[in-house]
């Protein structure tokens, strides 16, 4: 039985990829400090024989008993919100959690696939963004802290492998979005539906005329399996091309949930990219893979998550 160790497991993406590698036969190390996370992401898997959690924060020394055959490396705050409020912890994951982790890959000759961004890109000056495109990101800007970090993960990962030759992946990340979100993480999605339970408008920052493009968890945990098992180290954009402006995403929300609310605007956050959409043609040829989940089915399954989510739940605060 293989064994692998997710970081970041108690996350939204962490947590879903620990079902996947759980159903398809794997020993999973579930791993994680609860930092942005939560236990409730993972409660269904901690009586399973072949789930073991550990509580730890990765900034510091990762221990490992026995054989270890593949880690993912998701631990680290996702969201702007969250990453504007621990900037420092998020420039010590990347780095720090990071450089540890490709410690023990090489320590246990383990394969390591490392969670990147399509947030490398910055603002992008390219569009759609190709893998080949070195970005626009402001280093010393607010988001900087989250941007760099990934930058300079994928650097230490790709010293690793050239240096060490360190089996070593990195997926760039573009939105993605589905059940376990934290409901208050300031993303845009779980914003807008919260808004839309709660009966308030709709915040849309700046005019709404900057896009993003959104994956469902299911497609974006499919690509990255197969990135895991493929043999190419550079990075691979992960994420779906269908691209939207906010504002219509914001009505398209509306219709969705029923809501009567309206949009109201806000200032746009310093250094918002005003555009984002991955150009996934190299998984494509790479992985065969495309996603499959239409936004309208993902965001009906998303929404009906937000919906039985509890009144005390929905009305907590967090920033
Ligand atoms: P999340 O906040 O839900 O999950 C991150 C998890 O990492 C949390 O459970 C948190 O407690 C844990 N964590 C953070 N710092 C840690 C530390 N020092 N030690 C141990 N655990 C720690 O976010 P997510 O959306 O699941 O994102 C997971 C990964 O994917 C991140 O690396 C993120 O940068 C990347 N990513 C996500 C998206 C997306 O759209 N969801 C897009 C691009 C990249
Ligand atoms: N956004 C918004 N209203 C909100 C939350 C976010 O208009 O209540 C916008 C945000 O300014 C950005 C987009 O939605 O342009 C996506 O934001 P998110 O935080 O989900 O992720 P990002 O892609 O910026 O990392």
């Amino acid at each position: 039985m293989k064994k692998i160790l997710i970081t970041g497991a108690a996350g939204f993406l962490g947590s879903h990829l620990s079902d996947r590698f759980i159903n398809e036969g794997f020993k999973v190390i579930g791993m994680d400090n609860f930092i942005t996370g939560d236990i409730k992401n993972i409660a269904h898997l901690l009586e399973h024989p072949n789930f073991h959690f550990i509580e730890h924060d990765v900034t510091e020394f990762v221990k490992i008993d026995g054989e270890l055959d593949y880690i993912l490396h998701f631990a680290s705050p996702a969201s702007p919100i969250d990453y504007l409020k621990i900037p420092i912890q998020t420039l010590k994951v990347g780095s720090l959690g990071t450089h540890n982790l490709l410690g023990l890959a090489k320590a246990k000759q383990a394969r390591i696939l490392i969670a990147s961004t399509s947030e490398v890109y910055g603002d992008p000056l390219v569009h759609p963004q190709t893998e080949d495109y070195y970005g626009n990101v402001n280093t010393i800007g607010p988001r900087g802290v989250y941007d760099e970090a990934k930058r300079f993960q994928e650097s230490i990962t790709m010293a690793y492998h050239r240096f060490h030759g360190l089996e070593t992946r990195i997926v760039r990340i573009f939105n993605t979005y589905g059940p376990r979100m934290r409901l208050n993480d300031g993303r845009v999605i779980p914003a807008f539906m919260g808004q839309a339970l709660r009966g308030e408008d709709l915040t849309v920052f700046g005019d709404g005329l900057q896009t993003r493009s959104f994956c469902y968890v299911d497609d974006q945990v499919e690509g990255i399996f197969r990135l895991l098992f493929s043999d190419y180290s550079y990075p691979v954009n992960i994420g779906n091309p269908h691209e939207i402006t906010i504002k219509d995403f914001a009505e398209e929300i509306i219709k969705l949930t029923g809501t009567n609310q309206k949009l109201v605007y806000k200032d746009l956050p310093v250094d918002d990219p005003m555009q984002r959409q991955p150009d996934i043609s190299l998984a494509k040829k790479l992985l065969d893979w495309e996603p499959k989940t239409h936004r309208a089915e993902g965001m009906k399954i998303t929404f009906n998550y937000f919906k039985g989510l509890s009144k005390e739940e929905l009305y907590k605060s967090e920033h």
